[in-house]
């Protein structure tokens, strides 16, 4: 019986005519292969940032209804491209909208779960012989409503239609040759990783790495399928996501993540009463806002009003504004400060579980380099920081050499024999 493979195609990986011509001819490569195919595409470069653009000079507070209706297009154009190119390859494809495909989400626009996969129409298509080529990062609410994923949704289309159609594996292919022991771009000689476990690759995508989507690896690793990271622009082997029982040796630090996009805020003149923290969290929540670290500093004196600080993501500062003005009033809160130039660098590796020091050397590490640490929060298997945000780059290069995690004998990261031979 012939295998299916999900193959998802990141926006740098469709962003001109040249480039879709080239996933279309891997696509299609595969399909001679004798696999059944199922593409899921990105919008083409920076399409969902200009079409934000586009609905920020319309209005202050657009709709979120619409805001999805808009966002999603850009990926059908790369479908719908995408069908054509593989068409003039003598092939037979078709492009679906994430509805036509039957991806089934809640009503929550502009950051949707998907509840289903209702994969009949994908199913028949492949019966049939054609490629599929699904648009990523979209969905149909149960209300009807055309719904986006939230940034990177595409990964989660990808996976989601991958354990649906119970795929061999899901291919991501993006612009780098996989996941690295730290962001190439700020660190020359870091090391493209062989494997890497769903436990640790949860805690970099939450941390900052942006090769997958925080949801998609969770959902596969729910559903059990299978990710291989890899370069559209190259045959090399990426990165494979694995289960922890998979992997072979536990490096004590497998990578080093970051991120210059977080948002502390404060509240001041806290009531030390019973309640007031479910009320803030609990209104942050309602309004879909993420929060990370939380400090709740002690009251100086027994009743008395404390502060409370916690970060999110930069582009959910404004949410959370929204949602703790609505309700500091009622609480007795005083009042919000916020700083939105703020950073985090996280150093994760399953190996932590078992050896002590590592908090340690990470704070010495950034104390060497005079860089003052804002927050600390920790997981069995990661230690992360908020630092200041322009002093991001220097953690990283410095945490990374620190516990050697540089690739010694390639110049470039991108090349390494070794993450590719493991
Ligand atoms: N186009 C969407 C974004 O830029 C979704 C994706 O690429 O995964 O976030
Ligand atoms: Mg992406």
């Amino acid at each position: 019986m012939s295998e299916t493979v999900v193959m998802k195609f990141g926006g740098s990986s469709v962003a001109d005519a040249d480039r879709i011509k080239a996933a279309a001819k891997r696509i299609v490569a595969k399909r001679e292969k004798g696999d059944r195919v199922v593409a899921v595409l990105s919008a083409r470069g920076d399409t969902t940032d200009e079409l934000l653009n586009m609905a920020a000079e319309v209005s202050g507070t657009p709709d979120p209804r619409e805001m999805d209706m808009l966002l999603s297009t850009g990926e059908r154009i790369s479908c719908a491209l995408c069908a054509m190119a593989i068409s003039d390859l003598g092939h037979d494809a078709i492009s679906l909208t994430g509805s036509q495909a039957g991806i089934v989400t809640d009503t929550s626009h502009t950051r949707a779960r998907i509840l289903d996969v209702r994969a009949d129409r994908i199913e028949e298509a492949l019966d049939a012989g054609q490629i599929v080529l699904v648009a990523g990062f979209q969905g149909v609410s149960t209300n009807k409503d055309v719904t986006t994923l939230g940034r990177g949704g595409s990964d989660t289309t990808a996976v989601a239609v991958a354990a649906a159609l119970g795929a061999s594996v899901c291919e991501i292919y993006t612009d780098v040759a996989g996941v690295f022991s730290a962001d190439p771009r700020i660190v020359p000689d870091a090391k493209k990783l062989g494997t890497v476990s769903f436990e640790e690759m949860l805690e970099m995508a939450s941390s900052g790495a942006k090769v997958l989507q925080l949801r998609s690896v969770e959902y596969a690793r729910t559903h059990g399928v299978r990710i291989h990271c890899r370069s559209s622009f190259d045959e090399g082997a990426g990165t494979i996501v694995v289960t922890e029982e998979e992997t072979v040796e536990h490096p004590l630090i497998t990578a080093v993540t970051h991120s210059t996009e977080e948002a502390r805020v404060t509240l001041i003149g806290v009531p030390d009463s019973p309640g007031v923290a479910g009320a803030v969290f609990g209104a942050l929540a309602e309004a879909g806002v993420n929060v990370d670290m939380i400090i709740q500093n002690e009251p100086p004196e027994e009743g008395k009003a404390a502060d409370m600080s916690f970060t999110v993501a930069t582009e959910d500062l404004r949410d959370a504004r929204t949602a703790l003005e609505g309700i500091i009033e009622a609480q007795g809160i005083q009042s919000i400060a916020w700083d939105e130039k703020m950073g985090k660098v996280s150093v994760v590796g399953a190996g932590m579980r078992s050896h002590p020091g590592v908090a340690a050397t990470v704070f010495r590490v950034l104390g060497d380099l005079g860089i003052n640490i804002e927050m600390i929060s920790t997981s069995p298997i990661k230690i992360s920081c908020v630092v200041s945000a322009d002093r991001v780059a220097d953690a990283v290069r410095g945490l990374h050499g620190a516990f050697e995690l540089g690739d010694a004998d390639a110049d470039s990261g991108a090349q390494s024999p070794h993450g590719a031979a493991r």
